[in-house]
């Protein structure tokens, strides 16, 4: 029996996400907008950093816990936030209890969108948001024996991160249950659910007794929110998509906890990304999401941990919908890019780690190598997939399959086109944002909310950061629907690749950093 982290005691009891607002843990953080340059939003003054355990529903009448005397209409709600004032927890519960109801128009659900995301939010607020878009559906509960077991990854969204496909059916094979409630794709970031999706017969809508079903028989399940899963975040996040609302630190955060929240987990690891692919490049920003992921998720009783994670490279060598999926299976072959199995071993190995399933988190990360090399997590993956939708027979041959095999049985675009280095050099980098804008305007990613996708459109790269390269050698393939691409987007693409004159090298791992959550200690 291992060691029980969450609260940093051994063994202790299990402790349950709490459905009330609570104390935030011990980071003060300022949830503001994030313009390089602009004035920030004045932070709550006299309103210092909750402690463990503070019950901020009790505090003055600045609280935004207090019950307001009417409930205010949506344009004064949007009035206050477009001011830079606070929102009240009983607004906060107004507008989203708006958006679900249909009462809120797409335009007041955009305006408040944009006020938070130039405004900010303090602490309070955010989690006074995540706990409303939680309690908007229906709270998951599991068998008692279960509880140690609960755990889930997720990340802010990158460019070819398939790290989720393989990771949750690897921690299913290392004995946990993964209730993975993930997200389409965001801004130019792609999303797990549309990958899935381009598995065909793959259903991400499952009811929480086929959830139920799936961790029982499987151990893993990955499914999108629903009318009956966090529907407030189904919305708001479409709406982000398409609203240039995306980069919000408070609607990051209030999005990925909410689902979280109503999973009933023991532990959680986010992959919070930097670099030049990532909602917010710079590392001390991205650390300030970290931290604020991890304090908000301590206010609502869930523990977690966030990882710091490099987004300047594509992530792996595919980019796009179907060809991630091809990826993701090589990796559960114990094959496939070493930055990704880096980055599936690595996260897995602090899930388990933290719950008391590993002593330590390179222990862990071993047992979730083992899995991917032995064939077990491929094994969950394939009958995961066959539970949620997909015919058995198909599968099959995709898990079982030779790489050509499964490409056969995947969406194809109808053209490839090659692009080559322009001189000799060794990779420095490969910019993965002008590549996933491309990808995107080429139609693997939305322009409108519900707009169906190509799922083929992607690109493989064909060499690896470090490798020396000569003039004329092919270093992109891109897989397109369109006749050709446009001169534009061939420059664009261009442009991505990164030359130097340095001598070749090994790559490093992606994995930056480690925030956990208070009170355990770092092994
Ligand atoms: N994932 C989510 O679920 N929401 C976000 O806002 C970003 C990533």
């Amino acid at each position: 029996m291992g060691v029980d982290r969450r609260n940093g005691k051994g063994g202790d009891k299990c402790r349950w996400p709490h459905r009330g607002t609570q104390g935030v843990g011990r980071f003060q953080v300022c949830l503001e907008p994030h313009r390089p340059g602009a004035m920030a939003t004045p932070a709550i003054s006299g309103s210092p950093a909750p402690t463990p355990g503070t019950d901020i529903s009790s505090r003055g009448p600045q609280s935004p816990s207090d019950p307001s005397p009417e409930p205010k209409q949506l344009p004064e709600l949007i009035r206050v936030k477009r001011d830079g004032g606070r929102l009240s927890e009983g607004d906060i519960k107004s507008f989203v209890r708006a958006v679900v109801d249909g009462s809120a128009q797409g335009a007041q659900i955009g305006a408040m969108l944009m006020a938070i995301r130039l405004r900010g939010m303090d602490l309070e607020e955010t989690v006074a948001l995540t706990q409303a878009l939680a309690n908007s559906g229906q709270q998951l509960e599991w068998p008692e024996a279960w509880h140690q077991q609960l755990v889930d990854k997720h990340s802010t969204g990158g460019v070819g991160d398939k790290v989720s496909l393989a990771l949750a059916p690897a921690l299913a094979a290392c004995g946990c249950k993964v209730p993975m409630i993930s997200g389409r794709g965001l801004g130019h970031t792609g999303g797990t659910l549309d990958k899935l999706e381009s598995i065909p017969g793959y259903t991400v809508i499952q009811s929480p007794e086929q959830m139920q079903g799936l961790l029982e028989k499987v151990g893993c399940c990955i499914v999108g929110q629903s009318k009956k899963l966090v529907p407030a975040d189904g919305i708001l996040y479409a709406a982000r998509d398409v609203t240039a609302t995306v980069d919000s630190l408070p609607l990051i955060t209030a999005s990925i906890l909410s689902k979280k929240v109503v999973e009933s987990l023991s532990a959680l690891v986010i992959d919070v990304k930097f670099g030049g692919a990532a909602v917010f490049p710079r590392q001390t920003e991205a650390r300030e999401l970290a931290r604020t992921l991890v304090a908000v998720g301590a206010g609502l009783g869930l523990r977690v941990a966030a990882a710091l994670t490099a987004m300047d490279n594509p992530l792996g060598r595919n980019v796009g919908n179907s060809l991630e999926v091809e990826e993701a299976l090589l990796c559960l072959d114990g094959a496939g890019p070493p930055d990704l199995r880096d980055l599936v071993t690595r996260l897995g190995g602090v899930l388990l780690w933290l719950n008391g399933l590993a002593e330590a988190q390179a222990e862990g990360a071993a047992r979730v190598a083992a899995a991917l090399d032995d064939g077990s997590a491929r094994d969950r993956f394939e009958r995961m997939l066959a539970m949620q939708g997909v015919d058995a027979g198909l599968a099959r041959a995709l898990c079982s399959g030779t790489p050509a095999q499964r490409r056969q049985l995947l969406p194809r675009a109808q053209k490839q086109e090659e692009l080559l280095a322009p001189t000799d050099g060794t990779v420095e980098l490969v910019r993965a944002l002008p590549l996933a804008r491309v990808l995107h305007e080429l139609g693997a990613g939305r322009s409108r909310a519900g707009e169906p996708l190509q799922l083929g459109v992607g690109a493989e790269l064909l060499v690896s950061v470090g490798q020396r390269l000569c003039r004329g050698t092919p270093w992109l393939r891109v897989h397109l629907d369109a006749p050709a691409l446009s001169d534009p987007q061939r420059s664009a693409l261009q442009e991505a690749l990164v030359l130097s004159d340095r001598e070749p090298f090994t790559a490093p791992s992606p994995f930056a950093e480690l925030i956990l959550p208070p009170t355990t200690a770092q092994q």
